[in-house]
């Protein structure tokens, strides 16, 4: 047999590709939607005054597999408050380069102050600038909120606010589509990568 049938042969495959349908996806230009449950960059909420919902307790840090969150608590004050109750989250971090988006952090936190955003575009130039910061991870001011520290506007004490908060998980909207290079403190000290 000559070689010039098996080289047609040969192209018959490639020109039979040509008119399928393409599946390539045209990213960056047409990012594809992911599920609405899609396990992406965390976000930590606020209540609806803008206090935070965290309260630095730490157990997230405790559930993650990866050892991926620093938590840090600090005690709120009168005069310096950023949370209701006793206590808030001094510093606060992710390190993107170690997480595995299993979510057991975000079922772990008993306060829905931790949830998880669609956004998937993590990639960076530089190792460090995994390290997520709290500063980076807060959710925006939404209208009608104020920039912490505040005293509690929803009541005169945190059950107040917790009553309401598992079922008031929506603080985030938008948070996802910051720019979080661009949020106040973002390239603050990062202490994960200093000791992992
Ligand atoms: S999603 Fe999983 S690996 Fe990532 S921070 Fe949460 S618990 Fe850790
Ligand atoms: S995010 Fe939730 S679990 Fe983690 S420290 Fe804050 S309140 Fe606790």
């Amino acid at each position: 047999m000559s070689i010039l049938p098996k080289s047609a042969a040969g192209f018959g495959v490639t020109f039979s590709h040509m008119f399928k349908k393409v599946v390539t996806e045209e990213y960056p230009e047409k990012p594809p939607a992911v599920a609405p449950r899609y396990h992406g960059r965390h976000i930590l909420n606020r209540h609806p005054d803008g206090l935070e919902k965290c309260i630095g307790c730490e157990l997230c840090a405790w559930a993650c597999p990866a050892d991926a969150i620093f938590v840090e608590g600090a005690d709120n004050s009168d005069e310096n408050r950023f949370s209701p109750g006793e206590r808030y989250a001094g510093d606060y971090q992710i390190n993107y380069a170690r997480c595995i988006f299993c979510g057991l952090c975000i079922e772990a936190c008993p306060t829905r102050s931790l949830t998880m955003s669609n956004e998937y575009e993590l990639a960076r130039d530089d190792r460090r600038d995994l390290i997520f910061t709290k500063e980076q991870l807060l959710a925006p001011l939404l209208p009608g909120m104020e920039q912490p520290p505040h005293a509690m506007r929803l009541g005169n004490s945190e059950k107040d606010y917790y009553i309401s908060g598992p079922e008031n998980p929506g603080m985030s909207k938008g948070a996802e589509g910051r720019p979080v290079d661009d949020a106040p403190g973002a390239g603050s000290e990062r202490r994960t990568g200093e000791h992992r």
